[in-house]
């Protein structure tokens, strides 16, 4: 690292960054615990820890920004076994985050279209397209991003990740390590296949190595599995807090809220986050104050969310009393903590790589829906039928049958993009929830 790389970076980060970040934040905390002006008839006010996410995830971008020259860059996928490369100092960056940011900003499409123009479909999923954009143009709301050192990629998402990693390594120019999990077709993986994910795991140590330019400590290993394991079990402890009536926070309010457990998981100040989180969740339950503040129905939420229509649902079904108080997809990131082992991660790392709910069959994720509606007493389902998105989105229609008929609630397919609003029909949605509603009643 050269001096005027340390030097910028404490500067521009740890100096005026930092200082910028505090005042915005402190700000925005006079605003939340100043006075109410929160208008909303149905809707509770935001999370009075909303700044300091922001602030943490602002922070993230940041330490990217300049990191070119100060530390080694590695961009990931968000399946993929992070806390190895974490334990050797890299700067982990995730592109689906960042494709996610530019979604929730309404720039995801003004951004891919740089790669469609340079001849990417359309039909390649809207996070992948984002990214390309990103990398050809340079547009971005973070700033900048940094280039790669290494990339890191795992099929236990989807395939897709594959090619996109494939594009980046040969535009980039840097190591790519693929690690490929075996899909789960039963309840439990054969120990092979656990094995099989391992022995990827070892031959990929030394690759990162290599790159950071020093050794893997077994000691900073198990810590950051450990940090990432506390930090997923607090997670999950606030999204099963939603079991109360009524739920303290929403769906839409994870959505936002699990940033940090997806980009800085195995870091310390994600596990305190979680922790003054759950506590904000704990006194909303003890005052019983609900997200939504009439709330008469409990929904479930299936797939990716909607990055640029956030508010938009959550005001239209808050204004019903509807509440969507679960998801398949927030509980992706709690709901493997039991199986990290801090004192063998490199084999935890196997074994949590090959269980995400896409890399299983969709009979698993039927019946984690159904155990869900029956955990937190929910009366009905949306399905966001994801046009990206495919691993997430195939067998939906049988699912909203089998729900509809085993479950005896109503299941709403509605037909999207997580991040192309081109793929958003206002109308034919505003007409499908209107219908649902009215099943609901
Ligand atoms: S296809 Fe689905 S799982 Fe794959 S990168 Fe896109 S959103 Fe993620």
């Amino acid at each position: 690292m050269s001096a005027s790389s340390w030097l910028r970076y404490q500067l521009m980060v740890n100096g005026l960054g930092l200082a910028a970040l505090r005042w915005q934040r402190w700000q925005a905390e006079r605003r939340v615990g100043g006075p109410s002006r929160w208008k909303d008839e149905y809707l509770a006010p935001p999370l009075k820890i909303a700044p300091r996410n922001k602030e943490l995830v602002a922070r993230h971008w940041l330490q990217g920004r300049y990191a070119n020259g100060y530390r080694k860059v590695a961009w990931v996928t968000s399946g993929a076994p992070a806390e190895l490369l974490k334990a050797l100092d890299f700067y982990v960056l995730y592109p689906e985050n960042h494709a996610a940011i530019c979604g929730t900003a309404r720039l995801a499409v003004d951004i891919a279209s740089e790669a469609e123009n340079a001849g990417y479909s359309r039909d390649i999923c809207s996070y992948a397209r984002t990214d390309f954009g990103t990398v050809l143009s340079g547009k971005t709301p973070v700033g900048k991003l940094p280039k790669p050192d290494l990339l890191l990629t795992c099929t236990n998402i989807c395939q897709t990740v594959l090619q996109w990693y494939r594009v980046l390594a040969h535009y980039f120019k840097v190591p790519l390590i693929l690690i490929d999990t075996p899909f789960v077709y039963y309840a439990e993986a054969p120990d092979h296949a656990v094995e099989f994910v391992k022995r990827q795991l070892d031959e990929a140590v030394p690759v990162a190595e290599q790159v950071a330019g020093k050794s893997l400590e077994e000691r900073k290993l198990k810590e950051v599995a450990r940090l990432s394991k506390r930090a997923s079990e607090l997670w999950l402890e606030i999204m099963e807090r939603n079991r109360h009536r009524p739920a303290p926070i929403s769906v839409f309010d994870e959505f936002i809220q699990m940033a940090p457990i997806v980009e800085m998981r195995g870091d310390a100040v994600t596990v305190d986050f979680y922790a003054a989180l759950l506590k904000e969740v704990d006194e909303r339950i003890a005052r019983r104050i609900g997200a939504v503040k009439q709330e008469r129905k409990r929904l479930l939420w299936d797939n990716l969310p909607i990055w640029y229509r956030l508010r938009y649902l959550a005001e239209s079904l808050g204004e019903h009393g509807i509440a969507i108080v679960a998801s398949t997809y927030t509980n992706a990131w709690g709901e493997l903590a039991p199986l990290i082992d801090p004192e063998r991660p490199l084999e935890s790392a196997a074994r949590t790589s090959i269980y995400p709910i896409l890399n299983r069959g969709t009979g698993h994720k039927l019946a984690t829906m159904k155990c869900m509606i029956e955990d937190y007493g929910l009366d009905g389902v949306i399905l966001h039928s994801d046009r990206s998105c495919k691993p997430y989105s195939v067998g939906q229609i049988d699912q909203r049958d089998r729900l509809i008929h085993d479950c005896g609630v109503p299941a709403l397919l509605l037909e999207a993009d997580h991040n192309d609003f081109r793929c958003f029909s206002e109308e034919q949605v505003a007409n499908r929830l209107a219908a649902f509603v009215e099943m609901l009643e």
